[in-house]
Formats: structure tokens, C-alpha cells, sequence
């Protein structure tokens, strides 16, 4: 479980969170909906740490982060060993084949040797039917296909969450149809995930958790039933 309390984030001009408070619970799909510009991006890159709040903590596994307070280099790096994180897009190494960009993380950071890491990140493709993909550079790809490699690729670090950023936003609608069908598969096998969203559909088919954030405050956050059986 990932807890965060009373989180402030306040830019000159604006307070992007405004006292939020929401626990994300394993083996879970939290879907975190709301209008543009209310905070659902600062709310999400606050969890891994790409984003540093004014205030407030975090609190996952045995750790507890003040943000008030310095972070150690340590804390930064288990945290985000926690994480695996998919963005909108123009995520992957365009100088990297398919296979060597899932296999870069593993190899890199958690020191595996590559005919490990290459093992595994076959039976990924294989698990998401891209086999025949491997040996492609990204720019060779569909925005469909990028953005299962990149969700393969932060799955090959085995992290406890999988992070998603507006995954499908940048894809046309049949592009984002099989991208959301590799996610509701995940979510099926009880991956924990945190996605941000705008596509309702998607958040009614596969939330089990809604997070629903208005001008940086929480205006829902309940069971997924809960909050379609209200709108
Ligand atoms: P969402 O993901 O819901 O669209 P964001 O979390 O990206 O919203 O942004 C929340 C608010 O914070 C927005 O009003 C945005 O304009 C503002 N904001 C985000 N980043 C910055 C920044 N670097 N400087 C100033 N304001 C920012
Ligand atoms: P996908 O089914 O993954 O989203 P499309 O239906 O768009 O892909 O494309 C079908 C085929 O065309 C795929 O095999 C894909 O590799 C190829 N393709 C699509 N877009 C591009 C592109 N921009 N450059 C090279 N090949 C592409």
C-alpha cells in the first residue's frame, strides 16, 4: 500500500494539490480522473518522486518520506525501484532495437546480465504477441506498438506499481483500443497500476479504485461502483 497525506504542492501562481490525502492499495487498478489542469499529472509523478511537493508525505513499504524534509539519494533510488512508470509518449531509446530497450533497464540498474534480462524480455513479447517486433528500431513501430513496448519495458523491472500517464492519449482511437486492451489484461491479473486517464470507458471497464481530483482537491475517492453508480 502507497499512502500519501495532506500533500501541498504550490507553484507561484497556482497550488496544483491542495491538501490531498489517498491511499493506493496493491494488486489494484486506481484510476485518477478529473479535468485538465487539476492535478492528476502532480499527483502521480508525486508517488515516484518526479515530483517534489511543498509538503505533506509519502509513505510505501517501510518508508516514510516528510517532504518538508531532505531526501536521501538512497530513499530517491528505492522509490523509484518501487515504480515502473509509462508516459504519454516518446518514451523509448529511438537508437535501441525493441528488445534492447526493454532490456536496458535490467541490465543497467538492476545489474542483470543480459542473457537474463533477455530471456525474460522475450517472454514479454511473447506474453504481449510483439515476438516478431524484437529486432525493430522504435520509428519502425506504430504509436501502438511504442506504447506496449514501453509498458513492456516497465514491467521488465518488475516493479510493485506500474505508473501510467495518460498511456493512451497520444494514440488515435484503434491504436488506443489495443494499447487499452494490453492494460485491462494487466489489470485482470491483478497488476497493481495507477492511471491517469481522461477516457471514462477505459476507467469503467478496468478501476477498481477512482480518484477523482477537481483544482488540486479530492473530490472522490472510493470504489469504481461507487463512482459510476453516482454519475
Ligand atoms: P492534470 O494532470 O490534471 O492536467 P497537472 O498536475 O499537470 O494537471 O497540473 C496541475 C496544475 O499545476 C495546472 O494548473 C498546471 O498548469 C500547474 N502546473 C503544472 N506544472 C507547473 C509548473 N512547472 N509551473 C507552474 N504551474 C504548473
Ligand atoms: P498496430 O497494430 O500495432 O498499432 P498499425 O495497425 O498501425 O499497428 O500498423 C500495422 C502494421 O504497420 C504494423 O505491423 C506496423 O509495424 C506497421 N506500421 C504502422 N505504423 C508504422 C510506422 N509509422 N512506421 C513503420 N511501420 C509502421
Amino acid at each position: 500500500m502507497i499512502e500519501v497525506k495532506h500533500i501541498i504542492k504550490q507553484y507561484p501562481e497556482k497550488r496544483a494539490l491542495d491538501d490531498v490525502s489517498a491511499t493506493f492499495n496493491a494488486h489494484e487498478t486506481t484510476v485518477i480522473l478529473g479535468p485538465s489542469g487539476s492535478g492528476k499529472s502532480t499527483l502521480l509523478r508525486t508517488l515516484n518522486l518526479l515530483e517534489r511537493p511543498t509538503s505533506g508525505t509519502l509513505a510505501l513499504n517501510d518508508l516514510t518520506i516528510n517532504f518538508e524534509a531532505p531526501i536521501a539519494k538512497k530513499e530517491i533510488f528505492n522509490v523509484r525501484q518501487t515504480f515502473g512508470m509509462v508516459f504519454q509518449e516518446k518514451a523509448l531509446f529511438a537508437h535501441l532495437t525493441v528488445l534492447k530497450n526493454i532490456i536496458e533497464g535490467p541490465v543497467q540498474v538492476k545489474k542483470e546480465s543480459v542473457a537474463v534480462a533477455t530471456k525474460k524480455a522475450e517472454a514479454l513479447l511473447e506474453r504481449f504477441g510483439m515476438t516478431e517486433l524484437a529486432a525493430r528500431y522504435p520509428s519502425e513501430l506504430s504509436g501502438g506498438q511504442q506504447q506496449r513496448v514501453a509498458i513492456m519495458r516497465a514491467l521488465a523491472m518488475q516493479p510493485e506499481y506500474l505508473l501510467l500517464d495518460e498511456p493512451t492519449s497520444a494514440l488515435d482511437p484503434e491504436l488506443e483500443a489495443q494499447v487499452l486492451h494490453v492494460l485491462k489484461e494487466l489489470a485482470a491479473q491483478r497488476t497493481s497500476m495507477i492511471v491517469v486517464t481522461h477516457n471514462l470507458g477505459f476507467a469503467r471497464q478496468v478501476a477498481d479504485h477512482i480518484i477523482f481530483i477537481e483544482n488540486g482537491q479530492i473530490g472522490y475517492d472510493g470504489s469504481a461502483e461507487g463512482f459510476f453508480s453516482a454519475t
